[in-house]
C-alpha cells in the first residue's frame, strides 16, 4: 500500500510530466467503486480543463485545474488588448486516492492499455494519464471551484509546528502507535513510517499517547519528518519506475530499522526486534532502545 512518501513521489513525477497540458478527452471504465463523484461529472469537470499543478495532500493526489470561460463581451475592443477580460479562469480539483494497488501512469497512446484501467485522460501534449487499479480500493473524485483548496482531514506531518504536534496527542488514551495512524490527526502516516519513527524516537508503540512528555513528542515529530523526508528523497530518484508506463513496477524500499525485521538483531543494540499487534496492526520495536 503506498504511503505518504510514495504518494508524494508519484504526485511530483506526474506533475513534471503533465502540468500545463489540456485534458482533451476523458474515458472512464464504469466500475462504480472507483468513482466517488459520478463519472459524468468527472468527465465534465476534466474535459477541456488545464492541469495547473499535481501535488500530494496526505495520501491523496490533488490535480488543480483551470478553465478558460467566455466572458461577458463577445466583441473584444481594442481597449481590451492586454486586459484579457473575455476569458476568466475558473478552477476545480481532481482527487486521486491510490488505495491499495492504484497507479497513475503517463503513457503514450501506443502503449497497450493495462488490465484494470479505470480512467484515461488524453492530454494536449500527446500522452495519456491513466489510472490503473486491480483491487479497486482507489478512488477518483472532483471538487467544484467554489470550495477551498483541498487540505485533507488531518494535519500535514512534514510541516506541522511543534505546538500543534504536541496538542494533537493531549488527553489521548490510545497507544501512540494507533494515534500516529489516525488519519484525522496526522494525515498520511502509515504502518511502516509509524514503526520507524517510534524506533528513532525511542518510544514504545503501546505507550499511551496522552502520557508522553513534550520532549518525547518533539523527538517523535523530528523522527517522523526525517523518516518521511528521507523516503521522499529515495523515491525521487526512482520516480520513473512507477509513473512512466513502460517502467518497472514497484516502490522503492527505505532501509527499515524495525519494520518487518522480527527476530533480527536491532541495528543499535543487537537485541532481537519484537513484533506485537497494536490497534489491529502489526508493530515492530526494540524493547531495549524504546522505553
Ligand atoms: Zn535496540
Amino acid at each position: 500500500m503506498p504511503e505518504l512518501p510514495e504518494v508524494e513521489t508519484v504526485a511530483n513525477g506526474v506533475h513534471e510530466r503533465v502540468h500545463g497540458q489540456i485534458i482533451e478527452r476523458v474515458w472512464t471504465s464504469g466500475k462504480p467503486q472507483t468513482f466517488k463523484s459520478p463519472e459524468s461529472e468527472i468527465a465534465g469537470v476534466l474535459t477541456g480543463a488545464r492541469i495547473e499543478r499535481v501535488r500530494r495532500v496526505g495520501k491523496t493526489i490533488v490535480v488543480s485545474l483551470s478553465r478558460q470561460t467566455r466572458g461577458d463581451s463577445p466583441h473584444p475592443t481594442s481597449a481590451s488588448v492586454g486586459h484579457p477580460s473575455s476569458s476568466v479562469v475558473s478552477s476545480a480539483e481532481f482527487l486521486v486516492h491510490l488505495g491499495m494497488t492504484g497507479r497513475l501512469l503517463v503513457s503514450a497512446p501506443s502503449v497497450e492499455v493495462p488490465k484494470h484501467t479505470h480512467a484515461i485522460l488524453s492530454l494536449s501534449g500527446g500522452n495519456e494519464l491513466r489510472f490503473v487499479d486491480a483491487r479497486r480500493f482507489g478512488r477518483l473524485s472532483v471538487r467544484a471551484s467554489e470550495e477551498d483548496a483541498y487540505d485533507g482531514p488531518g494535519i500535514e506531518p512534514l510541516t506541522v509546528s511543534e505546538d500543534d504536534f504536541v496538542a494533537l496527542f493531549r488527553g489521548r488514551k490510545t497507544p501512540i502507535k494507533a494515534a500516529l495512524l489516525n488519519q484525522s490527526l496526522l494525515h498520511g502516516v502509515g504502518n511502516i513510517y509509524a514503526d520507524e519513527s517510534l524506533f528513532r524516537a525511542g518510544i514504545r508503540p503501546r505507550r499511551q499517547a496522552g502520557r508522553l512528555t513534550r520532549k518525547e513528542l518533539l523527538k517523535l515529530r523530528e523522527a517522523l519528518k526525517v523518516v518521511l523526508a528521507h523516503a521522499i528523497e529515495l523515491g525521487g530518484s526512482s520516480v520513473s519506475d512507477y509513473v512512466d508506463a513502460d517502467g518497472v513496477r514497484g516502490f522503492f524500499q527505505l532501509e527499515h530499522r524495525v519494520y518487518m525485521r522480527t527476530g533480527q538483531p536491532c541495528l543499535v543494540c543487537g537485541s532481537p526486534i519484537k513484533k506485537i499487534t497494536v490497534g489491529g496492526r502489526s508493530t515492530h520495536y526494540c524493547a531495549v532502545c524504546q522505553k
